[in-house]
């Protein structure tokens, strides 16, 4: 299972009373439609342990795909999706020109991979079909 933290979504949790938390998070994309979706997740994660959870949002600093974990990118290409490939902060610092990194299709690593559409399932996403396997992924990308 992939995890917030895993994602490097989850930026803090503070024990602000006996039974209640406070956690912040910063959304992966700021209309990702997962975003409600974990919010409630979380509240009904600390619920069954007796915690009244309070999620507060916050986007600044942006959240980056550099804050994702090895192990998390790991688990994305178990699902069949490609992680990011290449750092956000290396792609900005990296001048007028934006490297595109080659994305590895999760299915047989090869490089030779094709964007389909900018915007994949979700808006994280772009779709890619991989021209050796022919198989579409999605690709998770670089933020
Ligand atoms: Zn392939």
């Amino acid at each position: 299972m992939l995890t917030i933290e895993d994602l490097g979504i989850l930026r803090d949790v503070h024990v602000t009373g006996e039974q209640s938390v406070r956690v912040t998070i910063t959304p992966t994309y700021s209309g990702c439609p997962a975003m409600d979706a974990i919010r409630d997740d979380l509240k009904k994660a600390f619920a069954t342990e007796g915690y009244k959870a309070e999620v507060d949002l916050v986007l600044a600093p942006a959240w980056t795909t550099d804050w994702m974990t090895d192990a998390g990118k790991a688990k994305l290409r178990e699902y069949g999706i490609a992680p990011p490939s290449g750092m956000a902060a290396a792609a900005r610092h990296a001048g007028p020109i934006r490297l595109q990194m080659a994305v590895k299709c999760p299915q047989c690593s090869s490089l030779n991979t094709k964007e389909l559409t900018r915007f994949g399932s979700t808006s994280c996403k772009a779709l890619y079909v991989c021209k050796d396997c022919l198989e579409p992924f999605d690709y998770f990308k670089v933020l």
